[in-house]
């Protein structure tokens, strides 16, 4: 999983055109893409690995996905990506029943949207008022929208309220906030979720399997895209190197580490927004950007995966994804490799309130709770696991939280649009900065890319060229 840490060349690292910073998935795009362009760049990585938000290891013999998994259709830009580093994709497994655990009740369903009694009518109604309310937000710039300033004052779960949702809708509801932002719906923004459903291309495109975002995954996992992005960087690359201080002077910005500091035309930030306020710039960020960071905080989201000797519930014609009202993990999958003698993995998502208490436990305690839930969807073989893993991202140091930013009532009108404005030669990358699938890896490479883009067209523009070092023309 990680990459080996290299030696730092001073002298290779003096003067080069771009100096990205962050190594997840945006900013090893918009390395890869700017050294395609012919710029010279160096690439800060805070972590001992490349990777941020996807992450991968093996247990019990199995490879798997500690963050980042899923890409589905409309996910074009990772796919290419993939594509281009020779990872390839298989569908998630999805053949049988799904099965729901519901106010003490154990059901059996197909499709997406579980049975939930009297009430799934009402489930239809507020998924199709999240939809047709979604498309009035206009994809990138939610503050456009013609209610913006009413639904950003409120919550998604006062929304709910409102709407008079029915009991088990708001429940729903909660569960898919909790694997898409981490957050619970009096935390969110009703404005940044109606955006956030509009630019995915609506609820089902976001929360289906086959059809929708969690369609396929990769074969050789999510992290090997980055590994190989990270390779062809070479000593471009610095590990275990978080930036402190970005100084722009004129034509120069001078990127600082506790061990370097490197002159460049322009800098890319590919970190995570409530990261930003670790870096010092001078001068000083206008205040929308600094206060933009703080009031944009990560989720919390965790994973647990249990490895069996087979998918046992393949037998019983089970596909492995669940859902329940309980937790710790209220959604799972089936995640094994492809192939009839392979393992069975099941992964459960355990996100929100439900991560808040369970992340702070010992991990023997985390492994009991998790294949408890297990159990209580798929039966007592689930907890018989031969290997066990999980990750908890609120514990990382340099991501905080996962999958996603999760701004609050009132955070989206006032700073939505410094998320991506760039700041003289300060560009930004990262998922929450791009303006379809942000906060999905698809959104992380759109955003690299266009950060790449950005950074190539402020070099050529002789205008901004002020200090005549560059070699990208
Ligand atoms: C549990 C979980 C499940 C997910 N599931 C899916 C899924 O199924 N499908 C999907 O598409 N997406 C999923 N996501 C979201 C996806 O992983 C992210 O959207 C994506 O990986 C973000 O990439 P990024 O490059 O924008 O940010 P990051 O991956 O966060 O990269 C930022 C990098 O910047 C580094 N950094 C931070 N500060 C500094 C500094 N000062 N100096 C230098 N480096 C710094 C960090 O170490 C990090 O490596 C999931 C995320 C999580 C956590």
């Amino acid at each position: 999983m990680t990459a080996p840490s290299r030696a730092v060349d001073e002298s290779a690292a003096a003067d080069v055109d771009v100096v990205v910073i962050g190594a997840g998935l945006s900013g090893l795009t918009a390395a890869h893409r700017l050294r395609q362009f012919g710029a010279r760049v160096a690439v800060f990585e805070a972590a001992s690995r490349v990777g941020g938000r996807v992450a991968s290891a093996r247990v019990g013999g199995v490879h798997v996905d500690l963050g980042g998994t899923f890409v589905g259709p409309g996910q074009d830009r990772i796919v290419a990506l993939a594509d281009e580093v020779g990872v390839s994709r298989f569908p998630t497994y999805t053949a049988g029943q799904n099965v729901i655990r519901w106010r003490g009740q154990h059901r059996r369903y197909r499709g997406t949207v579980p049975p939930v009694g009297a009430s799934l009518l009402d489930v239809g109604r507020v998924q199709l008022t999240l939809d047709r309310l979604a498309r009035s937000v206009p994809c990138g710039d939610p503050a456009a929208a013609p209610q913006a300033a009413q639904w950003d004052a409120e919550s998604l779960g006062s929304w709910l309220r409102r709407s008079h949702a029915s009991a088990a809708a708001r429940d729903l509801i909660a569960i898919a906030g909790r694997t898409t932002w981490g957050c619970e719906p009096d935390e969110i923004s009703f404005l940044h979720a109606l955006h956030y459903i509009h630019q995915a291309g609506g609820l089902s495109a976001m929360l289906d399997t086959a059809g929708g975002a969690q369609e396929e995954h990769f074969v050789e996992g999510s992290h090997e895209i980055a590994v190989r992005l990270a390779a062809g960087l070479g000593d471009a690359l610095r590990l275990d190197s978080p930036v402190r201080r970005v100084e722009a002077d004129g034509g120069e910005v001078r990127v600082s580490t506790d061990r370097e500091t490197v002159r460049a035309r322009a800098v890319i930030v590919a970190v995570p927004p409530s990261l930003r306020t670790r870096i010092e710039f001078s001068p000083a960020l206008p205040p929308v950007q600094t206060q933009m960071s703080q009031r944009w905080p990560a989720g919390v989201l965790s994973k647990a995966y249990a490895v069996y000797d087979r998918p046992f519930w393949r037998d019983h014609d089970l596909s492995g994804q669940g859902v329940s009202d309980t937790g710790p993990a209220f959604i799972t999958f089936d995640a094994g490799p492809a192939g009839p003698d392979a393992p069975g993995v099941l992964l459960g998502f355990i996100g929100g309130v439900y991560a808040r208490e369970w992340d702070d436990l010992p991990l023997a305690e985390r492994r009991a709770r998790a294949l408890s839930s297990f159990a209580d969807l798929f039966g007592p073989k689930a907890l018989d696991a031969t290997g066990y893993i999980d990750q908890r991202w609120g514990a990382e140091p340099w991501v905080a939280g996962g999958p996603t930013a999760a701004p609050g009532p009132g955070a989206v009108v006032p700073y939505a649009s410094a998320l991506a404005a760039p700041v003289g030669r300060v560009l930004w990358a990262g998922t929450e900065t791009a303006s379809r699938w942000t906060g999905f890896m698809d959104g992380a490479v759109r955003a690299g890319e266009r950060a790449a883009l950005q950074a190539r067209a402020l070099l050529s523009d002789p205008s901004t060229d002020d200090d005549q070092t560059g070699a990208l023309r």
